[in-house]
């Protein structure tokens, strides 16, 4: 007889299946969960309420050493049969809606719509589930697994939850975030990002009878031609875009100030480092030219930059056993897989050099980032059930062949 792929013998082994049939059983449950959570505001920045909430599920569903960190990253572990290295899955707390943004989810049709009901009320309570079927006794893992709900992975969060995370936790086997619904999609390529502020500053004065000092804002808007001229790569894609510009505080004054800010992307950290570099040089130019025009006497320009953002980038290989398993899982339940690229938690392990994967947590959404937000049930257990394999397989069963399993 030919011997079964691993992804069939986890997927088909007693606690696994057993495990999977109590995930169909509760669906409507972890549904009711996915809308409480989504139901407490939890704007980037302003986590602990909804944190609190998953501090107490941890706890009652028997994790060990519930505990929030000092970034307010909520932590809980389930113990394996071997002390090694811990499988983190994290799922994010926060959303990109400000305070006061109504949060009560409504049904439609088969829909549920609320802000943030997918990304990542469902990420949440989909964590939540998996912690609950994988409870240490019937289904055991071989590691340890750290349950994670982290804190400003949104916007200008910057992955601060993540960052502290795996800055303060020791070495981790294997990461793996749950974000929003779907359960095709596996992002293994982590989008960096770094984001500046440029800002130059002179003596000002009056647009007629001064005129002849440095202009700040000459030098700002010079900085972002320079910028928006730069040579990009083909591949991997890079983007740079000045979003932001200003300075001055009247039109017939020179202003003392002029500031730009910059979002550069890419999943290559020496292509990032290239073009840092080259906004420090572009800012350097500005100033140099504008300087250059200066009249006699008058101050000079100084430019100082900021970095207001950083996301790390790179990949896990998509050869990966960890990569390469969530593939075999996602085609197991009759889904096309599709390896994609975002920032998300992931990126924090990846760029660091633990293997970590981003995936949905089951179920169809949209118009994330949206108030009119969806998310629609229809194969929402099935979609549980490839994470819940995809878990186990990176922390191996506790007994049985499948102990050699692991894919981390
Ligand atoms: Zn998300």
């Amino acid at each position: 007889m030919p011997r079964q792929s691993p992804v069939l013998d986890l997927w088909a082994s007693a606690p696994v299946a057993h495990a999977r049939a109590t995930l169909r059983a509760r669906d409507a449950d972890i549904v009711a969960s996915q809308i409480e959570v989504s139901e407490i505001e939890a704007p980037t920045g302003d986590e602990r309420r909804r944190g609190a909430w998953v501090a107490e599920r941890f706890r009652a569903v028997g994790l060990r050493a519930v505990r929030i960190d000092d970034a307010d990253n909520v932590i809980g572990r389930r113990e394996g049969a071997a002390e090694v290295a811990p499988v983190v899955i994290c799922a994010h707390l926060d959303t990109v809606f400000p305070p006061g943004t109504p949060v009560r989810v409504r049904r439609s049709g088969p829909r549920l719509v609320g802000p943030g009901i997918g990304d990542n009320g469902r990420g949440l309570a989909a964590m939540l589930a998996l912690a609950e079927v994988i409870d240490g006794t019937r289904v055991r893992t071989h590691a340890p697994i750290d349950f994670v709900a982290t804190v400003g992975e949104e916007g200008t969060g910057d992955l601060r939850g993540a960052k502290h995370l795996f800055d303060h936790a020791g070495d981790a086997r294997a990461a793996i975030a749950l974000d929003g619904a779907g359960d095709e999609r596996i992002v293994h390529r982590a989008l960096g990002s770094r984001r500046f502020r440029i800002t130059f500053r002179g003596p000002g004065g009056h647009s007629w009878t001064a005129f002849g000092v440095p202009n700040a804002v000459h030098a700002a808007a010079l900085a972002a031609a320079k910028l928006a001229r730069l040579p990009r790569p083909a591949t991997p894609r890079t983007t740079l875009s000045v979003g932001r510009i200003g300075g001055g505080i009247a039109v017939n004054a020179i202003p003392e100030e002029g500031w730009l800010e910059v979002d550069l992307r890419s999943t290559s950290v020496p292509v990032l480092d290239r073009y840092e570099r080259e906004i420090h040089a572009a800012a350097r130019a500005a100033s140099d030219e504008e300087n250059g025009r200066r009249a006699r006497g008058t101050l000079p320009l100084i430019e100082s930059i900021t970095r207001i953002g950083m996301r790390p980038g790179g990949d896990t290989d998509a050869a990966h056993p960890l990569v390469a398993f969530a593939v075999d899982t996602t085609r197991l339940i009759g889904r096309e897989p599709e390896l994609a690229t975002a920032s998300t938690d992931a990126n924090v392990p990846i760029s660091r050099g633990i293997p970590a994967i981003a995936i949905g947590a089951g179920g169809r959404g949209g118009d994330a980032h949206t108030p009119a937000e969806w998310f629609d049930n229809t194969d929402g257990h099935t979609g549980l059930a490839r994470a819940l394999a995809i878990v186990i397989g990176a922390a191996g069963l506790a007994t049985g062949p499948l102990a050699a399993l692991p894919v981390a």
